[in-house]
């Protein structure tokens, strides 16, 4: 059974995400969606908890996709939950860059056992990062192109519980 691992901070899981979790999910027999706690990001929207269940909800009936919340070095939690791989997106040069340096990590980290698998999401889904969509949202802007319903409705909802 091959099982790869999808980390992010996923704050909120947009369908770029989705997109790549569906392509991976396809491809393997189990994906694991790990909410990854990033000390030098400490202010998020949504605290890990939300992410999670809020991914959770999306996920409820999907058989190989799993959710976990982790934190500490990626390639250790991979090889902790028996991952063969880490799942990354790729978007722009940007992200090419800086996810070369990441693999190279991960490799020496896990001592070449876990290796990075990059995959592309469809043309409308490439432009999209949970930054633009928190922007986008905090403009009062229709979001709905970008993210899930369920997580839209759980923005709005968090949204509200700030400003009471
Ligand atoms: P972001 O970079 O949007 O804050 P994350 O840290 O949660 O997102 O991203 C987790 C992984 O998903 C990264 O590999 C990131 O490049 C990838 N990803 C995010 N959005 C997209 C997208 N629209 N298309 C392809 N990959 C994506």
């Amino acid at each position: 059974m091959t099982k790869v691992l999808y980390p992010g901070s996923f704050d909120p899981i947009t369908k770029g995400h989705m997109n790549i979790v569906w392509q991976a999910s396809n491809l393997f027999d189990e994906v694991i969606i790990a909410v990854m706690q990033n000390p030098l990001k400490k202010t998020g929207f949504f605290t890990l908890k939300e992410r999670m269940e809020i991914i959770k909800e999306l996920y409820q009936k999907v058989n190989n996709v799993k959710i976990i919340c982790a934190s500490g070095a990626t390639a250790d939690v991979a090889l902790l939950y028996e991952c063969k791989a880490i799942i990354r997106g790729l978007r722009s040069l940007s992200d090419y860059d800086y996810e070369v340096q990441l693999q190279q990590m991960n490799k020496e980290i896990s001592n070449n056992k876990i290796n990075t698998i990059c995959l592309f999401a469809d043309k409308e889904y490439q432009f999209i990062s949970s930054s633009m969509v928190k922007e986008v949202f905090n403009l009062d802007k229709n979001i709905s192109r970008y993210v899930d319903k369920i997580v839209e409705e759980k923005m709005l909802k968090k949204q509200r519980s700030l400003i009471k």
